[in-house]
């Protein structure tokens, strides 16, 4: 059990985060006491020092100037208590000249009576008496070559710093616990942007619902930024299963009704009484409808491995006005059935590498649009020119034209304009057309004005 809880606390990076915040926390905290200790106690044991350096250096002068007497009546002519203080002054020959023992200090006598030292420092011991009071002793070697020493009860630096020490434990732990706590707090919060995101994630696993999204703080931090990467991720996701989806609707739609209408007549073949010439028609009318359906989904074919950038090409130098003649010949037929006429602005030549007959195929789709939407009397006109660095060919129509609405969705497969639904056709054009020329590193654009016409622009590069 309290394993298992180690473990989920190991996982849980709100709780190593607090932990980590605690433990720095705490260092610095204890780093930040023990350096306020030290100078607390040094600054104790220099003030105690000060006090006996200045007794010590006032007798020492009353000395050098007046000898042993004068220093016998500074002493008794101390104001507070004389006793308090320890003197000794200990002549050349190791006699104690003049020895002034506090009542307390009896029972240390052997103060050590003469140090090593040079005559101008003072020398201090520390004796330690009990667990509250130490003995301080500040010595001075005098010029006469006498030793004199003050000395006197000081608190001790243990008991002085002792409930100093306990005050820092305790305010240690609370800090430590405390940081620990805060540290929860902001680690909690801060991760609450990344709760959030596995909480939608593991609800669109569970539920299989798209919309779910993560709510957007507006801090503007990288977490934010974070979330509104993993949203636009969601919604593109969605778009493209939409996206998908309909694609499938559509093209099982668009399916079912060459091969319902194939089976009808295939049916009808299969009657005993039908005649052998209504058999034939029914035959080669299944043929023409087969070819429809297998046609839809070689282009479908074509579309995804052109846009996969699986598609290849044989480039060549292909000369673009020739191709344009081509197919211009091509549909005459068809522009002359529908009654538009059908012009080209061609320069003599315009050389550029291309597959022959993917161009083909998306010059034939381009103007095949542009005779179905064009009414009669109206006019087609395909010019080839260059820029700097693209050889150019636009189909202009005085055609039905695309609302703006549409613009942007004539790309997509099986998508068809809502005004051009009486005409054949099945929204795969155009999207052949976009991937073909992208393959080819080239550019399609369309400008277009519902009612007045169509202008499909195609640019490709040129060579070098
Ligand atoms: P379709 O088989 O419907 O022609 P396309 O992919 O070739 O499919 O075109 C998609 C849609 O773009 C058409 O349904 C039509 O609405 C619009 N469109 C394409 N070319 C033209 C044009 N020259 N004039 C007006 N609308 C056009």
């Amino acid at each position: 059990m309290s394993f298992d809880l180690l473990k989920t606390a190991r996982r849980n990076i709100g709780i190593r985060l607090a932990l980590w915040y605690a433990f720095v926390f705490a260092l610095s905290s204890i780093a930040l006491l023990m350096v306020a200790y030290y100078l607390l106690a040094a600054d104790v044991g220099r003030k105690d020092r000060e006090v006996l350096e200045a007794r010590l250096q006032e007798y020492a002068a009353v000395y050098n100037t007046g000898g042993l007497p004068a220093l016998r009546s500074a002493m008794q002519h101390e104001t507070g208590d004389p006793k308090a203080f320890f003197v000794r002054l200990v002549n050349p020959w190791n006699e104690a000249a003049i020895i002034n023992i506090p009542a307390d200090w009896i029972a240390f006598r052997d103060i050590p009576g003469r140090l090593a030292g040079d005559r101008r420092r003072v020398g201090f011991i520390r004796i330690p008496k009990d667990a509250e009071k130490d003995f301080l002793i500040a010595s001075m070697i005098l010029p006469d070559n006498s030793l004199l020493q003050v000395g006197r009860s000081t608190d001790s630096r243990a008991a002085l710093l002792l409930p100093l020490r306990q005050d820092f434990i305790v305010f240690g732990s609370a800090t430590i616990l405390l940081g620990f706590l805060a540290g929860a707090f902001f680690a909690h919060r801060a991760m609450r942007p990344i709760r959030q995101v596995v909480a939608t994630a593991r609800s669109i696993i569970q539920t299989g619902r798209l919309d779910a999204r993560v709510p957007v703080r507006k801090s503007n931090d990288e977490l934010d930024e974070m979330v509104r990467l993993f949203n636009n991720l969601l919604d593109k996701n969605q778009a493209l299963i939409r996206a998908m989806r309909e694609s499938l609707d559509n093209v099982a739609h668009d399916l079912r009704t060459p091969l319902t209408r194939l089976r009808g007549t295939a049916e009808l073949a299969l009657q005993p009484q039908t005649a052998p010439d209504a058999v034939q028609e029914a035959l080669a009318d299944c043929v023409e409808e087969s070819e429809r359906v297998l046609n839809m989904l070689n282009t479908l074919l074509d579309i995804t491995e052109a846009e996969a950038g699986m598609m290849k090409l044989q480039r060549e130098p292909v000369d673009l006005c020739g191709m344009v003649r081509e197919v211009v010949e091509l549909y005459e037929y068809v522009a002359d059935e529908r009654k538009v006429a059908v012009r080209t602005e061609l320069p003599a030549v315009c050389e550029t590498p291309v597959d022959r007959n993917r161009m083909r195929q998306v010059f034939a789709n381009l103007l095949d649009n542009a005779l179905k939407y064009t009414p009669e009397n109206g006019r087609v006109t395909i010019s080839v020119s260059e820029e700097p660095a693209w050889a150019v060919v636009q189909f202009r129509d005085t055609g039905i034209g695309i609302p703006p609405a549409e613009q942007g969705k004539i790309w997509t497969r099986l998508y068809r304009g809502d005004k051009s639904r009486s005409e054949r056709g099945l929204g795969l054009g155009l999207s052949l057309v976009k991937a073909v020329v992208e393959m080819h590193q080239g550019k399609i654009t369309v400008v277009s004005a519902a009612g007045q016409g169509s202008e499909f622009t195609v640019r490709l590069p040129k060579p070098g």
